[in-house]
């Protein structure tokens, strides 16, 4: 708890970013999660996995911009994205961060952003996920989601949960009633006990609970762990309520259980790989290290050699 609060931590540091950076050994490192920093070797790694049958999401690195001119430029990545989608036929929708397109420096400007690229979306036959970020943006985040949704959709735009905000449960009974397609995730950030379940114990017992709530609810949804007790539980609970295989999809990051994300593939489920790019990749990384400890190792063993 105490690593993953320090890492968490130390994500937020972009400055150690560049620090970081300059060791070619570190940002070699990376490739574990992050497929590149280029646009082209995004597509090259989503080309690779729809080969291997699995579908991908696009995540363009980027989080908490500053600048608006910064915000057109995420802006102008995604409909590049959504393009090169349509032209080479990759089996992919795209994945945003509202911050990325100026959530913290004006709710009206994100708000235009990202619906510059729903629309776009729209016009191809794409569907745009907005990513949940910390707890400061969620209802922000719920608010403008619902605005584009009420444009948009059921198929064009969808959102994401937490099961470790207490919160969470409200919400899904809440945008289900829209409709709106959800992807339920544990939560990446630290949050503190006012807000968020401490233990781990609590956040997998709700992580269940919601996604019980979603499969039944007759909406297409995305289960994103790469926890095998969750992905049983979401399998039982498939088999036991007679949901088809195809009326959900799992979800897992780049370069995480790569076995599993193959075995589920084989079995028949839909599997979607999330696929992180660009040249903001720091808090991202450090983010999956203080998921697992043995990352950490992975990373100093390398490091020292
Ligand atoms: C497709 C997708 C999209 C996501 N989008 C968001 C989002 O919008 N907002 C948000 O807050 N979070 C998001 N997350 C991150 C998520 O909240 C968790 O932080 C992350 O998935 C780890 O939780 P877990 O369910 O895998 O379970 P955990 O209990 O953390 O891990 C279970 C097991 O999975 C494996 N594992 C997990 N993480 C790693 C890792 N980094 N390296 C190696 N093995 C690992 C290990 O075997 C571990 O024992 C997303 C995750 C996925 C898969």
């Amino acid at each position: 708890m105490v690593i993953r609060s320090a890492l968490i931590y130390l994500s937020r540091q972009e400055g150690l970013k560049e620090f970081a950076a300059r060791f070619s050994l570190f940002k070699r490192l990376t490739t574990r999660f992050i497929a590149g920093e280029s646009t082209d070797e995004a597509v090259a790694a989503i080309r690779d996995l729809n080969a291997r049958g699995c579908s991908a999401s696009f995540d363009h690195l980027n989080e908490a911009v500053g600048s608006v001119a910064e915000t057109e430029a995420e802006v102008v990545e995604y409909l590049d994205v959504l393009a090169r989608i349509e032209q080479t036929g990759l089996d992919s929708n795209v994945s945003i961060k509202l911050t990325q397109f100026g959530l913290v420096i004006d709710p009206e400007l994100a708000y235009r952003n990202a619906r510059r690229i729903v629309t776009d979306a729209v016009g191809r036959g794409n569907f745009v996920r907005v990513d949940m970020e910390g707890s400061h943006a969620t209802q922000a985040t719920i608010d403008l989601f619902k605005r584009l949704r009420a444009e948009f959709g059921l198929n064009d735009v969808g959102i994401v949960v937490q099961s470790y905000l207490y919160r969470t449960m409200d919400d899904v009974r809440d945008l289900l009633k829209i409709p709106a397609r959800i992807r339920l995730c544990k939560g990446a950030y630290l949050e503190p006990p006012e807000v968020a379940f401490p233990e781990k114990k609590a956040v997998d017992d709700n992580y269940v609970r919601v996604m019980q709530v979603l499969l039944s609810s007759g909406v297409y949804h995305g289960i994103a762990t790469h926890d095998p007790k969750m992905i049983d539980a979401t399998v039982d609970f498939a088999q036991r309520e007679g949901i088809a295989r195809d009326a959900f999809e799992f979800q897992m990051l780049y370069g995480i259980r790569r076995d599993l994300q193959e075995q589920l593939a084989r079995d028949g489920y839909r599997l979607r790989v999330y696929v992180p790019y660009g040249k903001h990749w720091y808090p991202y990384f450090m983010r999956r290290l203080a998921e697992r400890p043995a990352n950490i190792w992975f990373v100093l063993k390398n490091l020292l050699k």
